[in-house]
């Protein structure tokens, strides 16, 4: 037989190689502050999402050591017994950092998005996404059944087009859905929420905002961590569903939705992500319990912008061809595969960790190393990173680039 498992995926595999996208593994060991060792090397990693350095913030262990005393695991799914009291301290506190009336934990951001979009539409209904949405949410729109449309990246114009057509073919009642990036993952821009918001209002279409990389780590006075659709004005009436991971700003695991106190009661009942899986472990809640008393206030927040705007204006002094954003998400778009990891390659050399992002995770041709930032950074680190930089595009050639 020709197509028996073993010879099907040698054959997918050989070709990953082939194209130069096969992915491996770095094992890292971690270290303090914004530091890792990876074979037995210590490098300033600026490839992870720990935007506020609260993965390794001695507050967070201490208190996720003594959540463990509740137990390793939350032992069932949260309706059935894996839900604690310290579940529940979570949510009310992601409720009052975002400024919405409750809040819903999820195993994961992937998980998040699958569940709630599944649980809100449906057959004979419309999702509208951005082109370069995260794979959750293109997923989860795939999987509902729904009709799926999409608009070029962040273009308000284009999205019109999408919700007249899906407000032509849904009728008055058919539901539409719009799900968004709030900071774009690759890009590190952000979307332009106000104005989907509005065009929401006029269509009577919902937005759903996925604040993975806003939440922690931008926001307004009021709510200064709560993200991106709280930075662009946006409260519970104009951004009804919010989505927000723990992985990332909060340095922990896990995910929630915040909103209405009514759409948090529909989705324990809907979401099947949230339904049909093991309870977040308690340990876990009680770390993301005090990395948000810690990002609470928006000091961590207002460093790391600090920080941002320190790099992005010593990038500028040495012609660093940087896209325009604003996040702690700074690429650099090489365009060519083998360029990306030669550079990733020579800055891990100079003790950096950068990461070199290529298709299938960004449309073909548009390779590059992904630069994060975080508030633990010193700008020392930052200079550093910048003159190795500066060296290794020289060395491949990568024009523009005064060293
Ligand atoms: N949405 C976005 C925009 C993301 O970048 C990610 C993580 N890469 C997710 C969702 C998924 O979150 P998680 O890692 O918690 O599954």
């Amino acid at each position: 037989m020709t197509n028996s498992l073993d010879s099907f995926v040698a054959q997918r595999l050989t070709e990953r190689r082939a194209q130069q996208l096969f992915r491996s593994h770095k094992t890292l060991a971690a270290a303090p502050g914004p530091n890792a060792r990876v074979d037995g090397r210590e490098l300033v990693t600026f490839s992870s999402n720990d935007y506020l350095g609260l993965a390794t913030h001695p507050q967070v262990i201490a208190a996720q050591q003594r959540g463990a005393e509740l137990g390793a695991g939350a032992t069932a799914s949260h309706l059935v017994n894996g839900h604690f009291e310290i579940h529940q301290q979570l949510q009310q506190k992601i409720a009052e950092l975002t400024g919405r009336e409750a809040a819903l934990l999820f195993g994961s951001g992937y998980m998040a998005n699958v569940g709630v979009i599944n649980a809100l539409v449906g057959r004979g209904d419309f999702v509208v996404q951005d082109k370069l949405n995260h794979a959750s949410l293109i997923d989860g729109g795939r999987l509902s059944g729904a009709q799926y449309l999409r608009f070029a990246h962040n273009d308000p114009v284009a999205l019109e087009r999408q919700l007249q057509r899906a407000r032509a073919q849904a009728g008055d009642s058919g539901k539409i859905l719009l799900a968004v990036d709030g900071v774009y993952s690759m890009d590190g821009d952000t979307a332009p929420l106000a104005a989907m918001a509005a065009l929401c209002e006029t269509y009577d279409a919902w937005l759903m905002v996925d604040e993975a990389h806003g939440f922690g780590a931008m926001g307004s006075e009021a709510f200064p961590c709560a993200g991106s659709a709280a930075a662009a004005g946006l409260d519970q009436a104009s951004a009804p569903i919010v989505m927000g991971t723990l992985g990332k700003a909060a340095g922990n695991a896990g995910a929630f939705v915040a909103g209405s106190r009514a759409l948090i009661d529909y989705l324990t009942q809907f979401a099947r992500t949230y339904i049909y899986t093991t309870g977040m472990p308690p340990a876990v809640a009680a770390g993301c319990v005090q990395a948000l008393s810690l990002m609470q206030g928006g000091s961590l927040a207002w460093i790391l912008q600090q920080r941002i705007e320190y790099f992005r204006s010593r990038a500028a002094l040495l012609g660093l061809p940087l896209e325009e954003s604003t996040s702690a998400i700074q690429p650099l778009v090489l365009g060519c595969e083998n360029t990306v990891l030669a550079v990733a390659q020579a800055l891990q050399k100079a003790g950096y960790l950068v990461g070199a992002i290529r298709p299938p995770t960004v449309p073909a041709g548009t390779a590059r190393l992904r630069i994060t930032l975080s508030a633990v950074h010193s700008e020392v680190q930052i200079d550093g990173l910048l003159t190795a930089l500066a060296t290794a595009l020289e060395k491949t050639q990568v024009a523009g680039v005064s060293p």
